[in-house]
């Protein structure tokens, strides 16, 4: 398989919409430019396709990617109060994409307040408070939830509550506990820390601990703790060179997320991956940003290092190494930079999105 891999790989490049063109297309061709033999499948996905086809996700896009078991997707809008599903929501229960990786790296050219940040974060997808089971206020089914609840429980639920279930199973934290510790080992990382607040939720988190504990035991060769969710962020904050890969159920693992980006300086250079037993879709943090859209002008980095990670995925070591340092190069350089990597936003030295990956490729050349 990964020899084939090797040969030529069938990759599905989502263009999605708002900045998503732009970038992916700057991705495909620093991507290209390092050698890497890929196919790629180009499709649509988002609310310019909805506009034509009725569709924000249409048929050939979910086959293409559940065909080629690897794709790297553009940001999508999700419009606000139209009954238009997130996108990339579905396409994590979908695909049950259970794990939710997220690298966060210091490069040097990248204001932020803190330098040589190499940090990995781990988010459980599919359970947690972020399951979706959720009782509105005042609904039928909601008052009797809440009479069994008062009913069994010493605890009383007042009858104007919403209330939202906050499943975690053995089988979802093993998986996930399971794929840090495969993670780890295979990037030569010497840690795992689990995050938890089982000093409260015993029987969530609690269980989450017991779990990640016993599935530590099977890799001796790398160094296991546990952290509270609280202590986590100010630790964090305060010694973020003492922590290496870190696990997390979904609701601490999406807040802990977007502190570490802040700690590297933010969206343009965060980079993500969802990733399953048989699929992997590759995206930047950030999202659409839809009043850049056409404009030539926003970061490409955090989709081409995404590029990077998937390049990772695939075995194609050499390739992500070459990608990766033609990146830090030239935001070290910090000529050939978007406005958002120059000190002063309106710089007028600033080069759009698609010089910036002009830029990159040279450095691989
Ligand atoms: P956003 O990340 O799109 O943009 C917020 C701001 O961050 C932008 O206005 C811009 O100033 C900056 N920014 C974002 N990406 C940048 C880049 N590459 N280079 C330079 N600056 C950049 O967040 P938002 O405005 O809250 O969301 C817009 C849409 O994107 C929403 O519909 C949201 O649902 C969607 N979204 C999609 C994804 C995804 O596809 N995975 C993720 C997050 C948000």
């Amino acid at each position: 398989m990964q020899k084939e891999r090797k040969a030529m790989t069938n990759v599905t490049l989502i263009m999605g919409d708002g900045i998503g063109p732009e970038i992916a297309e700057a991705t495909r061709r620093c991507i290209e430019a390092t050698g890497a033999k890929i196919n790629w499948d180009i499709c649509e996905a988002g609310v310019d396709v909805m506009e034509r086809l009725g569709t924000p996700l249409p048929d050939e896009t979910l086959k293409s990617v559940e065909k080629n078991g690897i794709a790297i997707k553009a940001p999508i809008t999700t419009p606000v109060g139209t009954g238009f599903r997130s996108i990339n929501v579905h396409l994590r229960q979908n695909f049950d994409l259970y794990a939710c990786l997220r690298p966060c790296k210091s490069y040097r050219g990248v204001r932020s307040k803190y330098q040589d940040i190499d940090l990995v974060v781990v988010r459980e997808n599919t359970e947690d408070l972020y399951a979706g089971i959720e009782y509105e206020k005042g609904k039928d089914d909601t008052a009797e939830l809440i009479d069994w609840i008062n009913k069994h429980s010493k605890r009383q639920v007042t009858p104007d509550s919403g209330v939202s279930i906050k499943p975690i199973s053995v089988k979802g934290t093993e998986r996930i506990v399971r794929f840090a510790f495969d993670y780890a080992r295979k990037l030569g990382r010497s840690k795992v820390t689990s995050v938890h607040k089982a000093n409260i939720m015993k029987h969530t988190d609690g269980l989450w601990l017991e779990v990640s504990r016993h599935v530590a035991a099977d890799y001796p060769d790398i160094e296991f703790e546990d952290r509270i969710v609280d202590n986590m962020c100010m630790q964090l904050i305060q010694k973020p060179e003492l922590y290496d890969v870190m696990v997390l159920p979904n609701l601490y693992g999406d807040i802990v997320s977007d502190l570490c980006a802040g700690l590297v300086g933010g969206l343009g250079v965060a980079p993500g991956a969802n990733i399953g037993d048989n699929m992997a879709i590759f995206e930047a943090t950030h999202g659409s940003a839809p009043k850049y859209k056409g404009q030539n002008k926003v970061n490409p980095v955090a989709l081409i290092l995404s590029g990077v990670m998937m390049l990772r995925h695939l075995d194609l070591a050499a390739e992500a190494d070459k990608l990766e340092g033609a990146i830090a190069s030239v935001i070290a350089e910090g000529k050939d930079v978007t406005y958002d990597l120059k000190p002063d936003r309106d710089d007028p030295t600033a080069v759009g999105t698609s010089e910036m990956a002009d830029a990159i490729i040279a450095k691989m050349k």
